[in-house]
């Protein structure tokens, strides 16, 4: 965080702050009837359990993206800010931040460091909090899950 231009109290505030924004209104919240991709995601250390909808074009191109369920305000918020940003992002290069933001929170803090997470960095904070990380990545287990079309449920276990 004293890398940062920001104090880093200034930017764990503003990090607080988006994803408790994410959680109070979800964004891309609902079923998404097009859906070409789909899978489940349950972390039951914690209760989550989310449905990832996923539209994919034959260019691999993700066009739009759903989640519906219930659990703690990391994982909603999570899966908020994951469908915000994977929308538009080839499936491919949806799948580079899924393994940087994993690789960052457990364990390898520059993985994934060419890429530009943007507002994904306001989930870093979560690897202070180890029992939280599964909560955290749940929705991202489920869009690896529902890319790859795996038939069982993901689990951030
Ligand atoms: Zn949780």
């Amino acid at each position: 965080m004293s890398a940062e231009a920001h104090s880093g109290e200034e930017l764990r505030d503003l990090y607080r702050e988006l994803i408790l924004d994410h959680a109070r209104s979800p964004r891309h919240f609902g079923k998404l009837e097009k859906a070409t991709h789909t899978a489940e995601g349950i972390n039951p250390l914690c209760g989550d359990k989310l449905r990832l909808y996923l539209q994919i074009d034959p260019s691999e191109r993700i066009t739009d993206a759903c989640f519906e369920g219930s659990g703690c305000a990391i994982s909603v918020a999570s899966a908020s800010l994951m469908t915000d940003t994977i929308i538009g992002m080839q499936s491919r290069d949806a799948l580079a931040f899924f393994a940087a933001l994993v690789g960052r929170l457990t364990g390898d803090p520059h993985a994934g460091h060419a890429l530009d997470l943007g507002k994904l960095r306001a989930l870093e904070g979560v690897r202070e909090f180890p029992s939280r990380v599964k909560c955290a990545t749940l929705a991202w287990h489920a869009m690896d899950a529902a890319i790859q079309k795996e038939e069982a449920p993901a689990s951030s276990e």
